[in-house]
């Protein structure tokens, strides 16, 4: 009997769980708090990523860890992978953890990327201004996501609010300036690395934001070969370099045809959930078999997916489940402002079966502004 730990107990967990359980695994999630949903299908240790005493149990019940939650401490995967197994590993995951690293890193390897300067400090932000212009946007390096911990710089003007903002963390966390893209569409990869170096991507995936969260994701995306082969191939350089096991995903921008990355999620992503349904295997089952060292499944689409989001509370189910490809997912959170608590994806042989459904469905719910750009991408 094998289990996996997993740091973090959210829906990521939740869903890594529920597809683990054909392959016999069982889990132990560790999470700072107790009402953790993954909590509802495994079990839970409750503790605080850097009490030793807590990692020690963690890691004497299971057989080789991973993560649902990038943020652990990079020192607190250290310590855990000196015991256990961990996949991804912690120079990976310290990588991943910091935009400045995970940037000079795709600058190595020659993967193109909105210019970018480390703000240390008032003075660094002039200057980086001044180099790359404006608009740009200032982020926290450590520690950000969903769009926190950003503060859009429009001209000159806003360096005082924008360092007002975000200026107090500088020390903490660090800070980068970075040039705004005006991109046609964001695009993301998700890929995965076996044990012995066996590298898969599913089929892009073209994504909506809203406020810096992802709203609605579309697959296969439909998109230029040549532009599909470049950012497979800037998947597969990063994965190699960093000795990469498990799945991630590379969120990148395209505009005038040329893709820039923007960040590299070492976990399984929001923008794979579709391949629950969507694909031959799943992110969560491919992620499993990778850190298992098992053979990984293919990542064929099963024709066309479109995932959407539910953020702050759960519709109601009735419209979706009514549809032929309909699929309900409630992470069994409280409801509450900005947070993710659940998904449905719709699934369909033709892009033209899938708008028409997303049009059903958006008409149900009154959520045609969510539907609306994937019933256009899909029509185009
Ligand atoms: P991030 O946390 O860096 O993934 O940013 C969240 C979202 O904010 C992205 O998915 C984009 O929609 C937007 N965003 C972030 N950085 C940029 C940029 N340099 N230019 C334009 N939009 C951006």
């Amino acid at each position: 009997m094998t289990t996996v730990g997993i740091l973090g107990g959210g829906q990521l967990a939740r869903m890594l769980a529920l597809a683990g359980a054909p392959l016999g695994l069982r889990f132990l999630v560790m999470d700072t708090v107790a009402d953790a949903c993954a909590g509802q299908f495994a079990p839970l240790l409750v503790g605080d990523y850097r009490d030793e005493a807590a990692l020690a149990e963690f890691a004497s019940r299971i057989d080789v860890a991973t993560f649902d939650f990038e943020n652990v401490p990079a020192a607190s995967a250290e310590w855990l992978a000196q015991r256990v197994p961990v996949y991804p590993g912690p120079r990976a995951l310290a990588t991943a953890q910091d935009r400045l690293a995970e940037k000079t890193l795709f600058r190595e390897l020659g993967i193109p990327l909105p210019e970018f300067a480390d703000v240390p400090t008032r003075e660094a932000l002039d200057a980086a201004v001044v180099a790359i212009g404006a608009p740009g946007i200032l982020k926290t390096r450590r520690l950000g996501y969903d769009g926190k911990g950003q503060f859009r710089i429009r001209s000159q003007a806003d360096l005082d609010a924008a360092w007002e903002a975000l200026g107090a963390q500088a020390p903490k966390v660090g800070l980068i300036y970075e040039a705004f893209v005006p991109f046609e569409r964001e695009l993301s990869v998700v890929a995965v690395r076996g044990r012995g170096g066996e590298f898969r991507t599913w089929p892009l995936t073209e994504n909506w934001h809203v406020d810096g969260v992802l709203s609605a994701s579309l697959a296969p995306a439909a998109c230029d070969p040549a532009l599909t082969a470049q950012a497979h191939a800037h998947a597969r350089s990063l994965a190699e370099r960093l000795g990469y096991v498990g799945v991630f995903a590379l969120e990148l921008f395209c505009r005038d045809g040329v893709l820039l990355a923007n960040e590299m999620a070492p976990r399984v992503h929001n923008s794979g959930h579709w391949t629950i349904e969507g694909a031959e295997t799943s992110q969560f089952q491919n992620h499993l078999r990778a850190v298992l060292g098992l053979p990984l499944g293919d990542t064929g689409a099963l024709g066309q997916a479109c995932m959407l989001n539910w953020i702050g509370a759960m519709p109601d189910a009735a419209a979706v489940l009514g549809e032929a490809g309909g699929h309900w997912h409630d992470y069994g959170k409280q409801a509450r402002d900005g947070r993710k608590v659940g998904h449905a994806t719709l699934r369909a042989d033709t892009p033209a079966a899938l708008a028409d459904a997303l049009a059903r469905v958006g008409a149900a719910l009154g959520r045609m502004p969510q539907v609306a750009p994937v019933i256009a991408r899909l029509r185009d």
